[in-house]
């Protein structure tokens, strides 16, 4: 038989069939009405989910993409940033920064620990900086950050916040207007349950006035020309016209469970997912306190090389894990638990598991991890 193929990784995540069937539906021009009337409707909706009044543009790239989109426009050479650095996400943030000629002071915290607001304010207190570049969801180290509180912190400061949202927004509540985020960076291959191809950003007044200040070069991704673009409710070149149908859908589908809902469900199967490995005896990546509700973080056993579990289980069942990243490659495993999975998939996830890890040597009581899981998801997790 052939072999479903069954993905926890966090990104590219399982597509719904319904998202998958608009994608597929014969192509519209992209300088039509009908393309305009799906731009309109996309617009209306991602401000909802950013929790935004500003405008967000669809911009055909990944989500790295999206991220250059937001220093490219922002940074000039010489300009004073501050990375909040912790994990591969982070430093991919303050590397962009670099490379487009910032001075940027990189505040490292560790992988596994998220960020430390009061060390975030002293910085910001001695030491002007133009703009702090932070990361919602650090998918590395299955941490997430204290948006909000960074954000209090940027706007007494006077420094613009731009943030790496990609492997949250959808999954995990933020609000760009409310928490002051100058600029939101997400992609479609996450929470959000489309494919790899589209980034979406949102742009503040106040990053606005830096951008048109702007003297770094930058052309595909220039935000004045997507902002331009945008009026006709259109795209400088060429969009992804599939994604953005499919993400016409995607959206729907959020929105119809209701955000509150969503974000709720993705906290519970984050518990149950903690829930199982502590039944197992396993150790956890992140502590409670910032554990991501998205992707779960967990060390591989003593002796057992992570990457060759996650072998297995994709070998035998189908399911695909994500592996650790630099310094964590071989030692940890990743279940992603964002976008279109249920609890099916994660209770089937959960299960293999148990038998991957007894085939390598690991003592396990077969049913224990998915028991401990079965019990929160039974009493719909003490969602917090
Ligand atoms: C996946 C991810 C990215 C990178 O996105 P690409 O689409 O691979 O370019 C950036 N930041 C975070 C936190 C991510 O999880």
């Amino acid at each position: 038989m052939a072999k479903k193929m069954r993905l926890f990784i966090p990104g590219p995540t399982p597509v719904p069939p319904q998202v998958a069937e608009a994608m597929a539906r014969p192509l519209i021009g992209h300088r039509t009405q009908e393309f305009a009337d799906l731009y309109r409707r996309l617009e209306e909706k991602l401000r909802k989910v950013f929790g935004t009044q500003n405008e967000v543009y669809v911009l055909t790239c990944s989500g790295t993409g999206g991220m250059e989109a937001a220093v490219a426009n922002v940074v000039n050479p010489g300009d004073r940033v501050l990375a909040l650095v912790t994990g591969k996400f982070g430093e991919r943030f303050a590397e962009l920064a670099k490379i487009y000629g910032a001075a940027v002071d990189a505040l490292e915290f560790g992988w596994g620990n998220p960020v430390d607001v009061a060390l975030v304010e002293a910085r910001l207190k001695s030491q002007k900086y133009k703009a702090v570049l932070a990361t919602h969801n650090e998918t590395s180290t299955t941490v997430v950050n204290d948006i909000r509180a960074i954000g209090e912190l940027t706007r007494r400061y006077g420094a613009l916040l731009l943030v790496d949202a990609v492997s949250s927004l959808g999954g995990i509540e933020i609000e760009a207007d409310a928490w002051g985020v100058d600029i939101l960076v997400t992609a479609s291959q996450k929470a959000l349950m489309v494919p790899p191809g589209l980034a979406m950003v949102s742009v503040s007044p106040r990053a606005w006035e830096a951008i048109n200040e702007g003297r770094a070069p930058r052309y595909y991704l220039s935000l004045p020309a997507a902002k331009k673009s945008l009026t006709k409710f259109n795209t400088p070149y060429t969009p992804a016209v599939s994604l953005f149908a499919g993400l016409d859908v995607a959206l729907d589908m959020i929105l119809d469970e209701g955000l509150e809902n969503v974000y709720a469900r993705h906290r519970i199967f984050a518990q149950a997912t903690r829930a199982a490995v502590r039944a197992l005896g396993l150790k956890l990546l992140a502590p409670d306190a910032c554990a991501s509700p998205v992707v779960t973080g967990v060390w591989a056993p003593e002796g057992m090389n992570a990457d060759d579990l996650r072998r297995l289980l994709l070998k035998e069942y189908g399911v695909l894990l994500a592996g650790g990243q630099a310094q964590l490659k071989g030692r940890i495993f990743r279940i992603s638990h964002m976008g279109y999975i249920d609890a099916v998939d994660l209770l089937g996830a959960l299960g293999v598991l148990e038998i991957g890890l007894q085939k390598f040597g690991y003592p396990v009581t077969l049913g224990a991890g998915v028991a401990a899981a079965q019990a929160v998801l039974a009493g719909g997790g003490q969602d917090v």
